[in-house]
């Protein structure tokens, strides 16, 4: 196996302003190091001819591949192709058979043309052009003495089509890699706990094989890898997984709201929410499913007091003595969620998103209540982080609590 060094390129102002984020770059770092590309230099630059070749330059002296994205629109600020042209030292000439498909699409669409447009048919000479099936800017192709530059469009669904057509495949036959990834997820316990118990239970990791933890957005994802024989990896998950016991919901590509939808449509179960403070994020997550309409009934986001009570049907004694913002509101929320929709379970969160504090509580204050068959169970924590944060933390959260609850029954 060779090793096949890798350099990201990220071209657009917008992405050296703040206006956008460099998304692109973190996707392909990923999808590149799947394909046993090694990934030593990641760049953004701005739409300027000069420093983009600069950039290109100093991305070919460290790496074989060279991949970058943006710049390769129409318009004026995309100049992707001239810095190409200029690094590879091959002119660009326009291409009769690009310049006829952008005219036959734009015919299709019966639109008229504007000239500048073809610029997208100007392709740096010996450069091969890569297919983009979702959009109108090709990708390229271009070697550079012995290095490969891959020139793709920015906006992602086009560079992950162009990539996942053209490129990867080409990739991975050329490090011959075979990385295999596996991946537990979990979710109620922290990143340090998850790794004190996963290095217990594997003790010295095999030569070959990687360990690594990736946590965010109330996920902890415990990934093993190696580009040796993939059935390494077997044993380690099970201890991993046995270590982490209850707190693992999911397995690779899987997702909390998937998982649990398929938990409930397996028992012909189904479940409504009602949300404070979340504002709708659970509904959001569970309703992002495909063919969510099998176990979730629906949602309701009661966000003034009255409305907990006219809606959900809390008591007007609980929002007296204990608040809006109590265990006692949030259970009897996902009560009311329950019965009033007819669901096997309510969910329902209250609590203090911040940034300002609210009855004397502080920010990052939460309730969140699992009513069920079998009683009401209210989780009250105090969750770190600003609004967005304990917003997701609260919707990831609470879920888990379902999930953990179905488990467990
Ligand atoms: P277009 O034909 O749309 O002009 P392009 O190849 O010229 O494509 P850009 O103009 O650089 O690409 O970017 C188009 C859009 O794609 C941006 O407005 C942005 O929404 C998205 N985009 C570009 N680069 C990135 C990036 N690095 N990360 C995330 N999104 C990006
Ligand atoms: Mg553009």
């Amino acid at each position: 196996m060779s090793t096949v060094l890798g350099a990201v390129v990220a071209v657009g102002d917008e992405l050296l302003l703040g206006d956008i984020v460099n998304t692109n770059a973190a996707w392909l770092g990923e999808a590149l190091a799947g394909v046993g590309v090694h990934v030593v230099h990641s760049a953004a630059v701005g739409d300027h001819v000069g420093r983009l070749v600069t950039a290109l330059r100093r991305a070919l002296e460290d790496a074989d591949v060279v991949v970058v994205t943006g710049g390769l629109g129409p318009t004026v600020d995309d100049l992707t192709r001239d810095a190409l042209a200029v690094v590879g030292g091959a002119p660009l000439e326009r291409q009769a058979a690009l310049e006829q498909e952008l005219r036959d699409r734009f015919d299709g669409f019966g639109i008229a043309m504007p000239e500048q447009v073809l610029r997208q048919a100007d392709v740096p000479r010996g450069a091969r052009t890569l297919a983009n099936p979702v959009g109108s800017a090709y990708g390229l192709r271009l070697l550079v003495d012995d290095h490969v530059v891959y020139a793709l469009p920015g906006p992602p669904h086009e560079l992950q089509a162009v990539m996942a057509g053209g490129v990867l495949p080409e990739l991975a036959r050329r490090t011959q890699s075979r990385v295999t990834t596996r991946t537990l997820r979990c979710s109620g316990v922290g990143e340090s706990e998850v790794a004190e118990r996963v290095e217990r239970a594997l003790g010295v990791i095999p030569v070959g094989v990687d360990l690594a933890y990736l946590a965010g957005s109330g996920v902890v994802r415990v990934r093993l890898s190696t580009d040796g024989d993939p059935a390494a990896l077997g044993p380690l998950l099970a201890r991993a997984a046995s270590a982490l016991g209850s707190d693992v919901w999911g397995r690779d590509g899987d997702d909390l709201p998937e998982v649990v939808l398929a938990r409930l449509v397996a028992r012909g179960q189904t479940v409504a929410t009602a949300e404070s403070f979340t504002g709708g994020l659970l509904a959001a997550a569970l309703t992002g499913v495909p063919g969510a309409s099998r176990a979730y009934r629906g949602g309701l986001v009661p966000y003034a007091t009255d409305l907990k009570v006219s809606l959900l049907g809390v008591a007007q004694e609980v929002v007296e003595q204990h608040g809006a913002v109590s265990a006692q509101a949030a259970a009897a929320l996902a009560e009311g969620a329950r019965t009033r929709t007819g669901a096997t379970w309510g969910l329902a969160t209250t609590g203090v998103a911040g940034p300002d504090e609210q009855e004397g509580q502080p920010v990052g204050t939460v309730h969140l209540a699992v009513a069920g068959p079998d009683g009401t169970r209210v989780l009250s924590r105090r969750l770190p982080g600003d609004r967005d944060r304990v917003r997701v933390l609260a919707s990831v959260t609470l879920l888990d609590q379902l999930r953990r609850a179905l488990d467990a029954c």
